[in-house]
């Protein structure tokens, strides 16, 4: 099982190595943090404003 080096974390998404979703995106680009509600947060590449 993946353990992340929390004082060295993975580039690109810090979620990447175990994310079933991963793309080459993830891989090198952290995602921008958005607001989806008051208080609600994702950062995530395939979040999208038309979900
Ligand atoms: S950006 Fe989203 S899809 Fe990509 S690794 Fe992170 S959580 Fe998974």
């Amino acid at each position: 099982m993946y353990r992340p080096y929390l004082i060295a974390p993975p580039p690109g998404c810090r979620f990447h190595p175990r994310c079933d979703f991963c793309f080459d995106k993830c891989r090198v680009e952290l995602p921008d943090l958005k607001e989806v509600k008051p208080s609600h947060f994702v950062a995530c590449h395939l979040y999208s404003d038309s979900f």
